[in-house]
């Protein structure tokens, strides 16, 4: 098979279920780019896939990124836009903050838990708390370390008659905190509806410049003698961790007119010492809800030289 019909062939399947298109019609369109045109083969794939999208009135996330999709356990998805198959149970729904989605909530299998957000577009039957459902075709997302599905137009949802036992995905690390990244301490966040974002220098990737809402995270990383665990403490994790709240690190932020300095401080309270965390992992992430002070501090340095050698 020549590259143009390789690639004609898999934008087809992209595309099989919601055009009467063939194989012919997208090489003779690939062709024309590449070989006319004398379009580098990535570009003249775009522009022939947003063809089809404008054609189908479908948006890029709602097609099949090639390839056939797998069945999945929750607790393996740990890339984006990925296209899969699961079966989980509906174990809770939340109130929608947005127009654009029609519900969202959390899906649980034997492994564990994850987001879902169903688009209102999408034309989807109404999930059921408590009702187990085979769901074909739902996409995954990645923000800031945590993974969720989405369920679009594409998405197959079929109840299932069953039981199901949702796993308990939450872990505990016993250990020393040996680094205290960027973007931990004093924060400000996109205050846009569903956003949350970090900012960065007062601006959020995806809505420019905002007035920032303060809030307070340290993103830490770990070491349990064999292995190294990034955690997250959100703002009631970080005042337990510190004793730092956050009206108090406003007043130091404003005292030193620099944000900075609260993370320094955090750094000086925290680094070196033991303790015990638990809490739900996202990703790559465990997000911290239990913590205990276990002892400290130790040798930051030499904690850090073995954290960093792993
Ligand atoms: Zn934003």
């Amino acid at each position: 098979m020549t590259d143009v019909r390789q690639h004609a062939t898999e934008i087809q399947e992209q595309f099989s279920d919601h055009l009467d298109v063939t194989v012919d019609d997208v090489a003779s369109r690939l062709d024309s780019l590449v070989n006319e045109y004398k379009v580098p083969m990535e570009e003249a794939r775009r522009s022939v896939v947003s063809h089809y999208l404008d054609e189908a009135g479908l948006e890029r996330d709602e097609i099949r990124s090639g390839g056939g999709t797998e069945d999945a356990q929750l607790a393996d998805i740990d890339t984006d836009e990925e296209w899969l198959n699961v079966t989980a149970k509906v174990v809770d729904l939340w109130e929608p903050r947005s127009d654009a989605v029609g519900q969202v909530g959390l899906l649980g299998d034997e492994s564990g838990t994850i987001k879902f957000t169903k688009w209102a577009k999408s034309d989807l039957p109404e999930l059921e708390e408590g009702k187990v459902y085979s769901l074909g075709n739902v996409v995954t997302d990645e923000y800031q370390g945590n993974y969720s599905v989405k369920l679009n137009r594409t998405t197959t949802v079929e109840e299932l008659d069953q039981e199901m036992e949702v796993g308990d995905d939450s872990e505990e690390v016993e250990g020393a905190l040996v680094d205290i990244q960027s973007g931990s301490g004093l924060i400000k966040r996109c205050p846009h509806e569903d956003c949350t974002r970090v900012l960065q220098n007062g601006r959020c990737s995806e809505h420019g410049e905002v007035e920032g809402e303060f809030d307070l995270r340290i993103k830490g990383v770990v070491d349990d003698g064999v292995d190294v665990h990034e955690v997250i403490f959100d703002e009631e994790a970080t005042e337990e961790l510190t004793g730092i709240s956050l009206d108090e690190a406003k007043q130091m932020a404003m005292d030193a007119l620099d944000t900075t300095v609260v993370a320094d401080e955090m750094r000086e309270k925290t680094l070196g010492h033991y303790y015990r965390v638990a809490g739900p992992t996202m990703g790559r992430y465990l997000l911290v809800d239990e913590m205990e002070t276990l002892s400290g501090p130790v040798d930051v340095e030499e904690a850090l030289i073995k954290a960093r050698s792993i």
